[in-house]
């Protein structure tokens, strides 16, 4: 089998979760309406005020007037809650009687975590891994990380060796400290093959298995998630304001996105501008020089990527690994 193969059935597997979550979920409201049937009544005016604030929030311009109308909303909802709380109490039920139960809790059963730039979710990645070990066809993927890391494939000419362990060390020593790094961010630059994806996803892979929010994306994702934001797609899908917001944000590949006037520098400026007076941490790899980078986004850009106060620039050299 292989593993779009496995994707899809595990997805399959993923709905049929819940679909059970819903059955069960819908049992349990029964089962509270029953013995506190007051509740059920308080939920109507609950979906009821729901609605209301939706039309109201609709019809309002300014940010301040929806502001105060998600604030009021929220404390009139309050409210209820715990008035149904305390219904749910007096019956002897649990405070979460009426909320979904998810496998997990962090993807919600989608197996799907993160906004616009979404990745699988560890649980479906552990899911995955497993099928896949199950059927043997684990052979031959290489997941890169830095365990997986072989220095052996690297030439020993012209220090590539010495520079790419070094830098990995760095890379990894980064990621075991993480927030506490004494920089806050990395930029791998050098041409394509030398290893920058490897070292990006070394790090990603490491920092979420210590426990940390990270955020990993192409450039061409992340344009993607400009895009969408400048066209106003934001409300369902706030992929850009996650992307100022992470932790840690790794993008691979910058400049080759689409060069889009009024958007790939701008936003690109916000974002590293934003990321930076918040002091959030960014790697990032590309095959462009300084010189190129200067050239390609202009200098205020530049300035922040490049911003030696904060930053550790590695500029990798040698042959192209995936030609050896
Ligand atoms: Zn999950």
């Amino acid at each position: 089998m292989t593993r779009s193969e496995h994707i899809r059935e595990l997805l399959e597997e993923y709905a049929q979760q819940r679909a059970r979550n819903d059955e069960d979920l819908q049992a349990r409201t029964e089962e509270a309406f029953a013995k506190a049937p007051r509740i059920a009544r308080l939920r109507e005016e609950s979906a009821e005020l729901a609605l209301e604030a939706m039309r109201s929030i609709l019809t309002q311009q300014s940010v301040e007037q929806r502001a105060a109308l998600a604030k009021n909303l929220k404390r009139q909802g309050q409210g209820i809650n715990a008035e149904i709380r305390e219904l749910l109490m007096k019956a002897g039920l649990p405070e979460n009687q009426l909320e979904m139960r998810y496998r997990c809790n962090k993807c919600k059963d989608t197996g799907y975590v993160g906004e616009a730039p979404s990745r699988f979710c560890d649980c479906f990645e552990t899911r995955l891994k497993l099928r896949q070990y199950e059927d043997g066809s684990m052979a031959g993927t290489d997941e890169q990380n830095f365990e997986t890391f072989d220095v052996n494939r690297i030439p020993k000419e012209n220090g590539q060796l010495e520079q790419m362990v070094s830098t990995k060390t760095m890379c990894e020593q980064y990621a075991d400290a993480f927030p506490d790094t004494g920089f806050r961010n990395i930029l791998l630059t050098g041409a394509g093959g030398l290893g920058k994806t490897f070292l990006l996803n070394g790090i990603f892979e490491r920092v979420t298995a210590r426990g940390y929010s990270a955020v990993r994306i192409t450039a061409f994702r992340m344009f993607e998630a400009m895009r969408q934001q400048h066209v106003g797609n934001d409300g369902e899908f706030d992929g850009f304001s996650s992307l100022i917001e992470a932790p840690l944000l790794l993008i691979d590949d910058l400049g080759t996105e689409p060069m889009m006037r009024n958007i790939t520098v701008e936003y690109l400026f916000t974002l590293l501008n934003e990321r930076m007076a918040a002091k959030r941490h960014t790697v990032v790899a590309t095959n462009l020089t300084p010189i190129q980078i200067k050239e390609h986004y202009g200098e205020r850009v530049a300035s922040r990527l490049l911003d030696k106060s904060n930053c550790r620039a590695i500029l990798l050299k040698g042959k192209d690994l995936r030609s050896l």
